[in-house]
């Protein structure tokens, strides 16, 4: 059975037992793994232990299963940062949440992704400090996207390759992986219409404004849903509350 160490940020929680937990770690040189974490809530006279947390980040000693297969063990844990800030606002929770509830659907266990984990590091120290969330939760969701390779080009149509300008209707569909222009997405059904805020800031990943932030954050969270093939749990907590109801439409409208 083989020990490793690596830097992680806690994905996932389920509780096991009364003092176990599986744990999902996205670890900087190792990637996703999936860990019991026997005893981890067990606590003392002295010392009270509630286990490892969602957004957790710490240090890690884990075993390798032995036939190769299955969960690994967690040895240890070191936490470093709780990342308690985040939890005073919702908006910045429920952008956290969205941020690893991303790494954990489009990353593959033990598949190594560094530059997602500091990017997923960098956001959550970062959400803390800001009062819109929405831009560095955009940047983010291309970072994973790009890691994943599934990053959607807007710079041509996919179905024709002609550029299309930013005064003509643009479209948007998951499965053609980008921008479509207003001749080709009649003989589509999966689309959606593409705001020119949105197409701009994905393609220059800038985020002049809140509505920009907002129309790329829906533009690629509907790329992600569709890739998945189910709505994201958080998705329709991000937006600010009095347009919840419209995104959902929105999303039910793309798929009928
Ligand atoms: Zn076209």
């Amino acid at each position: 059975m083989s020990r490793f160490t690596d830097h992680s940020i806690c994905l996932r929680r389920h509780d096991y037992s009364e003092t176990s937990q599986v744990l999902t770690l996205f670890g900087r040189r190792y990637g996703k793994q999936s860990a019991m974490a026997k005893g981890v809530k067990r606590g003392t006279k002295s010392r009270f232990a509630c286990g490892v947390d969602l957004l957790e980040e710490g240090e890690c000693v884990l075993s390798s299963p032995r036939s190769g297969a299955g969960l690994a063990a967690l040895m240890e844990w070191k936490q470093s940062n709780i990342h308690a800030a985040l939890r005073r606002r919702i908006e910045t929770l429920n952008a956290a949440l969205y941020a690893v509830e991303t790494t954990a659907a489009l990353t593959e266990e033990a598949d190594p992704h560094p530059k997602l984990f500091d990017s997923l590091a960098m956001l959550l120290n970062e959400l803390s400090d800001r009062t819109d969330c929405l831009a560095s939760l955009a940047m983010f969701q291309i970072v994973a996207l790009e890691e994943a390779g599934l990053i959607p080009r807007f710079d041509l149509c996919r179905g024709c390759s002609r550029q299309v300008s930013g005064g003509e209707p643009a479209y948007f569909s998951s499965t053609e992986g980008g921008l479509v222009c207003r001749d080709c997405e009649a003989a589509l059904i999966e689309k959606r219409r593409l705001p020119q805020e949105g197409r701009l800031a994905v393609e220059k990943r800038s985020f002049p404004s809140p509505e920009a932030s907002l129309a790329a954050f829906d533009v690629l969270n509907y790329h992600i849903e569709t890739v998945l093939g189910r709505p994201m749990r958080l998705g329709k907590m991000i937006r600010p509350a009095t347009d919840r109801n419209s995104t959902t439409k929105e999303y039910r409208n793309a798929r009928i």
